[in-house]
Formats: C-alpha cells, structure tokens, sequence
C-alpha cells in the first residue's frame, strides 16, 4: 500500500500559556487519502498475512459510516483483492457517500439485519458467508486481531523514534490501536478517549491484547457526548472552532472527542507542570460529510 510519511506539528493554544505545557498533534490522517490513519495500520499485515496464504478476496464486517470498510474497500482496490462488506441494517437508497466509494472500489456490499449481524463472530454464520461468497480472508469488525495489533505497534516504534513526549493521547473504538501503543511505549502515559458510552469493558478488552501488566495507561470513558457516532452542539462548536485555529480538519467520532477531552484535562490541571503531550490523529475524515456542520 502507499504510504506517505507522516509527522507531527505544535498546537498552540491559549489554554497552554504558564502551563509549560507542550501540545503536539502527530498527523497520521495524511498518510494515505483513502486508508487513512489507524486503519492503514490494521491493515498491514492483515492483508500481507491474506497475501502469502493465497487468498484472493476479503470479507469484513462494519456500520453504513465505517471508517473501516471505506479503508478496506480501498486497500482491496489498490492490492487487487476482490472486497466483500457485510453492513449492519437494512439498505437505504441513495446510498451515503461511505458506501457509494466501497461499491466504486468494486466492494460487493451485503446487507443483514441488526440481530444478524450480533451474530456475525458465530461459527454458523462464517460458515454461511462461506457457502454464499466463497473462500475469504476474514478481517474482524473494525479490523481489530493480532495482525492490527503488530501493524500499531510498528506505528508506535516510528512514533518514538521521532518524536519525545511524556503523554500519548489517542481516540478508542476498540482499544486495538490503543493496546499496539501500550505494547511498545511503556516507558510513557497512554489515555485512551473512549468513543463510545459505557466505555469500561474497553479495558478488559485491552488486556486480551496487552504483552506487559506496565500499569503505564489508562481509558477516559466521560467524553463520549452521547455514544459512539453522537455529537452534541458542544461539540459540534469544538470543531468548528479547533478547524478554524489550526485548519486541522478532525472527524465528530473519534479525534474531535479525544481532542475535546485533552483540553479539559489540561484545563483541569491533571497534566504536570512542564509536560509534553503527543495526540494522535487517527484519520477518518470521510465520514465528516455525513455529519453536515
Ligand atoms: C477506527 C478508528 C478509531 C478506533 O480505533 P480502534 O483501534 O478500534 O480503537 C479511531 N479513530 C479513527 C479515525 C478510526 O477510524
């Protein structure tokens, strides 16, 4: 996949003043125009792994939104895998934009039920998707595995290398990108910003993927504004103001919330004194249209 460099750059703010406090944004939504942040790095050996067994068609999982299946559908395209997207609900025409790129990078998007799609990690249900598409390499919702992990954690090593903070601050789904940090950066604080609402069983999900009990982070469930997807005016207003001040676009579901929450926190004097916070932008920024603000 192409990969263009990326890096970070200083945030300068007026709430940082006699804090001594260093804010800095790695850019990792520039890294590629369609698989964009975290989920170039999922991705990675999930589709190197498909490669050497042979496979030549992939099949995942994700919502009509899913950051996920747009980055999938596009790294398909560009490695010449056939793409398969089973979505969560029922079809509705037009299509949003997500779906319209998915079906223009020649993804077959298949459509099941809510219930269905609770179901969708049951073996009956793999087997059915076998049965009805063919031989596939499954990527798991949201393209968190062992593979993502071990992409994350490749990204964190690159991360260190350039750049000297004491904080990491990044956007939570699933806790894979998270735990991928955790993994490498144990000499630093990580705070995950939980997307979703009633975010705490994120934290036994991270220890399925964690190769050390370093207790070097942790997971800030109060900044969801109403759950994962949600926004609310106030941040709506966040955005509007963080794109004009640092004509850095940001995405309502993952970054803008970690963002939000990185402030309150240095508003709230939780950071010491002197301290160098990184934040990551994961990307995502497709599905800023479909919030229309
Ligand atoms: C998928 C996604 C996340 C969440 O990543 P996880 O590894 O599932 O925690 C964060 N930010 C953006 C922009 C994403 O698309």
């Amino acid at each position: 996949m192409i990969y263009q460099q990326t890096s970070a750059q200083s945030l300068e703010s007026a709430i940082l003043s006699n804090t001594g406090i260093s804010l800095r944004m790695w850019r990792e939504d520039l890294n590629h125009p369609f698989i964009s942040g975290n989920k170039w790095w999922k991705l990675k050996y999930n589709l190197e792994t498909a490669r050497k067994e042979g496979h030549t068609q992939l099949l995942t999982f994700g919502g009509a939104y899913s950051n996920h299946l747009y980055a999938t559908a596009a790294a398909a395209h560009e490695l010449g895998f056939k793409s398969i997207g089973i979505v969560r609900g029922e079809e509705t025409l037009p299509l949003n934009a997500t779906l319209v790129f998915c079906k223009s990078k020649g993804m077959h998007l298949h459509y099941i039920s809510r219930g269905q799609y609770r179901e969708k990690d049951s073996e009956a249900f793999i087997q059915w998707l076998r049965k009805e598409f063919g031989e596939f390499y499954l990527i798991p919702e949201g393209g968190t595995n062992a593979h993502a992990i071990k992409g994350c954690e490749e990204w964190a090593h690159r991360i260190r290398e350039v750049e000297d903070f004491d904080y990491l601050c990044l956007p939570v789904g699933t806790a894979g990108t998270m735990a991928g940090m955790v993994n490498v950066l144990t000499d630093k604080s990580i705070i995950g910003f939980s997307s979703l609402k009633g975010g705490d069983f994120l934290k036994e999900k991270m220890k399925q993927w964690l190769t050390h009990d370093i207790n070097n982070w942790q997971i800030r469930t109060e900044y969801h504004f109403g759950g994962y997807g949600k926004v609310k005016k106030d941040l709506m207003d966040f955005i509007i103001d963080f794109e004009k001040e640092y004509q850095i676009p940001i995405d309502p579901v993952y970054t803008s919330k970690m963002m939000y929450g990185v402030f309150d926190l240095i508003q709230q004097n939780t950071f010491e004194r002197g301290s160098k916070i990184l934040v990551l932008h994961t990307g995502g920024l497709q599905g800023r249209a479909g919030f229309n603000f």
